[in-house]
């Protein structure tokens, strides 16, 4: 059997994870948004009809975030990938196919879609005796990761404009209508239970120091090579030619392949670890989605 040192090169890449804040149905959190703004990264998510043995698209019954029933392919998980696009691009046409090989066939219109800003901070979150909004005693936070999406983002830009530091106000989530779409109401409290004596605030202060995510893109979307993209891209188009019998050939991003395969590659992989996760758990598409 081959054997392998402890040398950091040998490290294996790895998807980051950092705790993020996620809540059961019926559950509640009451979390405090210690950081003043968070960090925004454009996130593609890759999918595709389920076929079945019979060489059919699978149909599901599914509920939307209202709660209403409708019939649509249930939806295979291909692999989800930061934007390659440039942020002010993106802010602008929210989309970048000159940059990015995923943003050049979501423009073909073949079932691939334009990447979503999604958000992340680092938020406190308290120890709460349960089913209630009272911290525990001892007093006790964590760090957590909040990822959100644009809806979520508009709701904090209305509430930081009426309330003004959300840093001294707690905000009440829950309790949870469906963990799904981590489908939640937040509301402020007047004041923030960290801020309420000074031993408090010390141990708030060094926890977040001490604890917060660095790295907060790689909570928010995997950060991956181009080839990897054009692997997935690919897949996802083999799938749609099984699914609806469509041409699954693509110049124009064969072209930007081309263009673009000799560029030096800056942008680290975890490749394997991506593949592993969008096979290897049949409602991880749902969890990922349910995040955007
Ligand atoms: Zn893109």
């Amino acid at each position: 059997m081959p054997k392998i040192t402890f040398s950091t090169e040998n490290k294996v890449q790895q998807d980051n994870r950092f705790p993020k804040l996620s809540l059961e149905y019926g559950d509640r959190a009451l979390i405090v948004a210690i950081e003043p703004e968070p960090e925004v990264e454009y996130v593609h998510t890759l999918q595709a009809p389920a076929i079945g043995p019979d060489g059919k698209v699978i149909k599901e019954e599914r509920k939307n975030s209202k709660g209403e029933t409708y019939v649509a392919p249930k939806m295979e998980f291909f692999g989800q990938h930061l934007c390659f696009g440039a942020f002010d691009v993106l802010t602008a046409k929210g989309s970048d196919p000159a940059n990015c090989p995923t943003c050049a066939a979501a423009a073909e219109g073949e079932g691939i879609v334009a990447p979503k800003p999604k958000y992340a901070m680092n938020v406190l979150q308290y120890t709460l005796q349960p089913n209630s909004w009272t911290v525990r005693d001892p007093f006790n936070v964590d760090v957590v990761a909040w990822t959100f999406a644009a809806d979520r983002f508009n709701t904090l830009i209305d509430l930081a404009a009426e309330w003004k530091d959300l840093r001294k106000h707690d905000l009440k989530l829950g309790p949870c209508q469906s963990a799904v779409f981590q489908k939640y109401d937040i509301q402020v409290a007047n004041s923030a239970q960290w801020m309420a004596d000074d031993a408090r605030k010390k141990q708030a202060i060094e926890s977040y120091d001490n604890n917060k995510c660095t790295d907060l893109s790689s909570v928010i979307g995997r950060k991956v090579d181009k080839s990897k993209a054009l692997e997935d891209i690919q897949r996802v188009r083999e799938r749609l030619q099984q699914a609806y019998h469509t041409p699954s050939s693509s110049a124009a991003t064969q072209a930007f392949d081309n263009a673009t395969s000799s560029e030096p590659e800056t942008i680290s992989k975890p490749a394997e670890a991506a593949s592993t996760e969008a096979t290897g758990e049949s409602a991880t598409w749902e969890s990922v989605l349910s995040d955007l």
